[in-house]
This record gives C-alpha cells, sequence and structure tokens, in this order.
C-alpha cells in the first residue's frame, strides 16, 4: 500500500515542478537545483545544509533506533533507475509490519518507505549534506513517514510528517572483503541502465541487510525539506555521523547509469543551502 503512495509522490513532484516552471516536463541535476523554482528558490528551511559540529547545539535526546528492522522483507525487493537516483521501494515484512524508525528529536513512529542514493562522479564527490566542510563520496536516504498519518503523500504536506535518515559514504580503494549491505543494493542498480527500468534484488533480506550499519548514537538533527522538488519543508532530518565504506566497484556501476535524456545519471546531488534561523543539534 505505501509503496505505491511513494511511487504518487515521485510521479507528483516533478509533475507540479513541470507546471510552474520552464516546461520541459522533468528536472535535472545539471545546475545541481540552482535552477528549481517555487519553494526550492523561495523556502528558508530548505535542505541539504553544511553541518559544522562546532556550530551544532549538543542536545540530550534518546538514541536513534529502528523497529522490524530484522524481520524478513516480502518479496520482489523492487529498484528503479527514476531517472534521478535509484530507489527501492521498502515493502512490510512477511508478516506485515511496516520497517520504522524512533528516536532522536522524532516523536512516534516513522514508516520506512523508500531508500535512494546521491553520488557524485569518478572525479567528484555526491553527497548533499557536507559534515565539517568535508563532502563525502555519496549519501544514502531512508525516506519515512509518520504514523500519524495515512500515507507519505499526506504526511508531505504537515511539518513534520516527513523523517529521512541520511548515512554517508566513502569509496574504498583498497580490495578488500566489502561486507557492507549497501553492496547488494548497489549491485543491483547495474541491472538497471536506463531512465525508468526495474529490477529486483535477489535473495532474502530484512532492511538491515540492506542498509548499511551506522552509528545509531551519533547524529546531527535539524528541521529541512526534501532535496528534491518541490522541497517540501516537511522533514526532519537525521544524519550520521558515522561513514559506511564501500569498495570502487560499487561506485563504478553507479556512474555508468542513464538519465531521461540518456545523460550520465552523475553528480545527483543539490548544493547546501543556508541555513538560515535554524538550529542543528547534535548527540
Ligand atoms: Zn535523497
Amino acid at each position: 500500500m505505501q509503496a505505491s503512495a511513494f511511487h504518487k509522490l515521485l510521479l507528483l513532484l516533478p509533475l507540479a515542478f513541470f507546471e510552474m516552471t520552464n516546461g520541459s516536463g522533468d528536472w535535472d541535476y545539471l545546475s545541481n537545483g540552482k535552477d528549481w523554482g517555487d519553494l526550492c528558490a523561495t523556502g528558508k528551511l530548505q535542505s541539504p545544509i553544511a553541518l559544522d559540529k562546532s556550530k551544532a547545539v549538543k542536545k540530550p535526546m534518546p538514541k536513534v533506533w529502528f523497529g522490524h528492522n530484522t524481520l524478513e522483507l516480502r518479496r520482489p525487493l523492487w529498484l528503479k533507475n527514476n531517472g534521478h537516483t535509484i530507489n527501492m521501494d521498502i515493502p512490510t515484512t512477511i508478516k506485515g509490519w511496516k520497517p520504522f524508525i524512533a528516536g532522536g528529536r522524532l516523536r512516534g513512529r516513522y514508516y520506512a518507505v523508500g531508500m535512494h542514493i546521491h553520488w557524485g562522479s569518478k572525479n567528484s564527490p555526491g553527497a548533499e549534506h557536507s559534515l565539517n566542510k568535508f563532502r563525502y563520496d555519496a549519501e544514502v536516504h531512508i525516506v519515512c513517514y509518520s504514523s500519524k498519518y495515512n500515507d507519505i503523500v499526506e504526511a508531505v504536506e504537515h511539518k513534520g510528517g516527513i523523517a529521512v535518515v541520511a548515512i554517508f559514504l566513502a569509496i574504498e580503494r583498497k580490495n578488500k572483503p566489502d561486507t557492507s549491505g549497501l553492496r547488494k543494493f548497489i549491485d543491483a542498480s547495474a541491472r538497471i541502465p536506463y531512465h525508468n527500468s526495474n529490477t529486483t534484488i535477489p535473495g532474502v533480506y530484512s532492511l538491515n541487510d540492506l542498509m548499511g550499519n551506522p552509528d545509531l548514537e551519533h547524529f546531527y538533527s535539524y528541521d529541512g525539506s526534501l532535496t528534491t522538488p518541490g522541497c517540501h519543508e516537511s522533514v526532519i532530518w537525521t544524519v550520521f555521523s558515522t561513514v559506511e565504506r564501500v569498495y570502487i566497484e560499487a561506485f563504478g556501476r553507479l556512474w555508468k547509469l542513464l538519465d531521461h535524456s540518456h545523460n550520465k545519471l552523475i553528480n545527483n546531488f543539490r548544493t547546501v543551502q543556508a541555513l538560515n534561523n535554524r538550529t542543528v543539534y547534535y548527540r
């Protein structure tokens, strides 16, 4: 159920943007978001931002925790090249439970519905947030919506309706055993080179098996937006400060993907936005 709602959102956002801007029918990363209109241009709570430990406010808060994250997910696990990223719809577990995130600055449960990546190119990093003036090679996002709402389409219209969890990735150039669960997720992208192509991730997995292994005790949190048009300002961000190392061979698969115009789908990140009057907290 929530998977189809998420699809609907992905379809709706570019469409709304299309109506208000240049009529090209789609948006891209050629200017890394500087040419996006509407709230993306006028909003004051936009994401990503530059995170800086020396400027963040240390706040006592519970650690982040995931629920139903170790239970087997219902198959097939669909992965799609949507022209902007590779996205996996997160299904329920085989018993019908929705994996969720809680803790940190989040109130109540947020159901995890999608996982995607922002990456750079062979010569440049692709993380969206920077950390202490450094940008990592890539950034994984797990998109979740508050259990207060029926689906993500409703949740995105409300402040705090969405929670996005971010995990930084760094390229591992030494050929040593790569145990990150993200490998299964990224490796499957070799089968979806074109815009709108789909594949399934073979095997039996829980969300934990696929998302890497962030340290749930250490993170930054702030109020921000979606980093794609229409840049809705309904997101509570949780950005883990630990970094997942992934072997360069996996990154090579991402750099080969193509977007809707058959250009290379590289550097699919938005540039950092002004902090304005916001506070960034860390634990
Ligand atoms: Zn994202």
